[in-house]
């Protein structure tokens, strides 16, 4: 696989600090029933790196001490995490909203025959990715058979109350362009999945988010081998929007990885650009970048507040304040 990595660690991207932590996005391991090509992180059933117990307490830990709101749980598949629902049963029993990056089809697998009545119970937050309502484009990007075993895992979450007004159960959706080019208006594409889905299937759900690709892993070798990759950066850089520079999710969320590492997002978690403890070079054009790759694990910050701490950034953040902004929960703004 080709690597942007080394394309994109001097930036002219602006400085950005730290604002008050809310939200803890880890990653249970890469364990996954489903081995799309596209998939970031490799994820696949023979996969074996998974968060080991100590690592889903110490999470637990974080949790108390800082009161973090939110738990995005994504992986892999994370519900094939042995802690999973440990660690959701635990967050809930605190208040905490949890967020799982479901990719439907391991609803049906079995021994998860179970797991969406588990995540209704415990009031759990789904978001899944659906690339285009079309089966032939979902099949393209996640594999033969994807489609149907996502329609038919939706239905299922609709008939568990799962995007059904007024029961409290959220299932979002999530769409990012097949190609070198940013998502269409979030609004509008709402818009047509909810009539699509709806007047097919009789299925409903909450919000889509759209979501621009990132010229990094194996989206960023796929521009490097078609010859995309100065294009799609010229593309995102002119599309750069100031007012999303406020919002993007970095501000306010960091990134754990399997192993309990820490990242400034989940972005820079795939880049192995990780939040390292001092030893950032501020230059007068690009921003900060880490300088070598000593790692921060989650048990040296347990109890830091890492309010106003600048931010690792390089050029991959210009995919975040494009156009309409784009993060883990859709366009900003
Ligand atoms: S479902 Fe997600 S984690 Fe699993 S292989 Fe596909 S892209 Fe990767
Ligand atoms: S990629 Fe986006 S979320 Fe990550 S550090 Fe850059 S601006 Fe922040």
């Amino acid at each position: 696989m080709l690597d942007t990595r080394p394309l994109l660690l001097t930036s002219d991207f602006p400085e950005i600090k730290r604002g008050k932590l809310t939200t803890l996005q880890v990653n249970l391991g890469y364990k996954c029933n489903l081995s799309c090509t596209h998939c970031h992180v490799a994820a696949g059933p023979t996969r074996t790196e998974l968060m080991d117990k100590a690592t889903v307490d110490l999470l637990l830990s974080y949790i108390d001490f800082h009161r973090i709101e939110t738990l995005d749980l994504t992986g892999g598949a994370p519900e094939m995490n042995p802690h999973f629902r440990y660690l959701v049963t635990q967050a809930r029993e605190r208040g905490v909203t949890v967020i799982d990056r479901c990719n439907l089809t391991i609803l049906l697998e079995p021994g998860y025959e179970d797991m969406a009545g588990f995540l209704a119970s415990q009031g759990v937050e789904i978001v899944a990715s659906l690339p285009c309502y079309l089966e032939e484009n979902v099949d393209k990007q996640r594999g033969k058979g994807v489609y149907n075993d996502s329609i038919e895992a939706l239905i299922r979450l609709n008939k568990l109350g799962y995007g059904v007004p007024g029961s409290g159960l959220m299932l979002n959706l999530v769409y990012n362009p097949g190609g070198a080019s940013l998502p269409p208006p979030q609004g509008d594409l709402e818009q047509a999945y909810k009539k699509e889905l709806a007047s097919r299937f009789g299925i409903t759900f909450n919000g889509l988010f759209t979501i621009a690709n990132m010229p990094i892993s194996r989206f960023g070798s796929v521009l490097l081998s078609k010859g995309q990759f100065d294009a799609y950066m010229q593309l995102l850089k002119s599309s750069y929007a100031e007012a999303n520079l406020s919002t993007v999710m970095c501000l306010s969320l960091i990134s754990i990885d399997w192993q309990g590492y820490v990242y400034d997002c989940d972005f820079n978690q795939m880049l192995d650009i990780p939040m390292s403890e001092s030893n950032f070079t501020l230059t007068a054009e690009s921003g900060v970048i880490a300088t070598d790759n000593k790692k921060l694990h989650l048990s040296e910050i347990v109890q830091r507040d890492l309010t106003g701490r600048p931010i690792v950034v390089a050029d991959h953040c210009y995919g975040c304040t494009a156009g309409q902004g784009s993060s883990c929960g859709g366009a900003l703004g």
